[in-house]
């Protein structure tokens, strides 16, 4: 099958992103031989080449249609403003894009920025940020090391992209305003061929059935009989609860499945209605 049409992805070659992307791949059973600095490779069991890019510019890859699809910050695709397609989050990559100032000076508003000079690695957003506030600062741009700018009194603050605040926080700086919250995201191209839209929806189904089992655990327990109405109505499952008979008269096993953020509340609400022996187990897909 030599002309097979292949889906194009390009995804970061190294960094923040890389590690994620390619567990994301792997998790949707599809196996990639990645050498060691290539700057291509092939999937094995699904028609897909990986091109492994500097993530600044895969927008621009896939615009040009070089490659069909990419996995990058939304602050990058947001930043470039290339022609491509927003397709689908991908739940991992999450930070913000927040403004920072040094630690002793006092911020109430993003009124406060008024005239002061801000450094940062994404003009395009910050200037749009205070056009929409009606703001007049200086944007000086640069390309990396944002974060000691204000120290070597190149800027009053910065705009950059903060996790856990702790690189501000050892240059003497705090968050002030959030201005954007990202994640990594899949686009494409803004017209593929049909053949290329149909492997995309193949990808896009298997991604979100990765994602929809990461959120959710399976879970089982043991239930009086006489409580299993209260029992299973804290416990809506897909359809709804599988209830078996347990060996023991007068108790039923229970399994269903139940989603990690309300997780910790429903396993103190099923206690009190007298579920035993609860086990809850990591799903590996989920197909709806
Ligand atoms: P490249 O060499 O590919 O250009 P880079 O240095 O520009 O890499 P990374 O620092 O690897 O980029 O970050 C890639 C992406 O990871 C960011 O654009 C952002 O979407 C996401 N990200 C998540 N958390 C953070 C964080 N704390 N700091 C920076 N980026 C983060
Ligand atoms: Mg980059």
């Amino acid at each position: 099958m030599i002309n097979m049409t292949k889906l194009k992805l390009a995804i970061q070659k190294s960094g923040r992103l890389h590690e994620d992307s390619m567990n994301l791949l792997k998790e949707c059973g599809i196996s990639i031989n990645n050498g060691v600095n290539r700057l291509k490779a092939e999937a094995s069991n699904f028609p897909l080449e990986v091109f492994f890019l500097r993530d600044d510019d895969i927008p621009q890859y896939v615009e040009d249609g070089v490659a069909d699809i990419g996995i990058v910050g939304e602050n990058v695709v947001l930043e470039k403003e290339k022609k491509v397609r927003e397709v689908e989050k991908l739940g991992f990559g999450k930070c913000r894009l927040s403004i920072a100032i040094a630690k002793e000076k006092s911020y109430n508003t993003s009124k406060d920025l008024e005239g002061m000079r801000i450094a940062t690695s994404y003009p395009v957003i910050v200037r749009k940020f205070l056009e929409k506030n009606n703001i007049q600062a200086e944007i000086h741009e640069i390309s990396g090391s944002v974060e000691i700018a204000p120290g070597i009194g190149l800027s009053d603050c910065i705009c950059d992209l903060v996790s856990s605040g702790s690189t501000l926080f050892m240059n003497g700086l705090k968050e002030a305003e959030i201005i954007l919250r990202s994640e990594a995201e899949l686009i494409s191209g803004k017209e593929l061929k049909e053949e290329k839209e149909e492997l995309l929806k193949k990808l896009r189904f298997r991604i979100q059935s990765v994602k929809k089992a990461g959120n959710n655990r399976y879970i089982l327990l043991n239930a009086p009989n006489d409580k299993l109405d209260e029992i299973c109505h804290l416990l809506p499952g897909m359809k709804s609860p599988t209830v078996l008979p347990l060996a023991e008269e007068g108790w039923s096993s229970v399994h269903s499945v139940v989603n990690e953020n309300d997780f910790w509340g429903i396993i103190e609400n099923l206690k009190a209605n007298g579920a035993e022996g609860i086990l809850v187990i990591p799903i590996g897909k989920m197909v709806l």
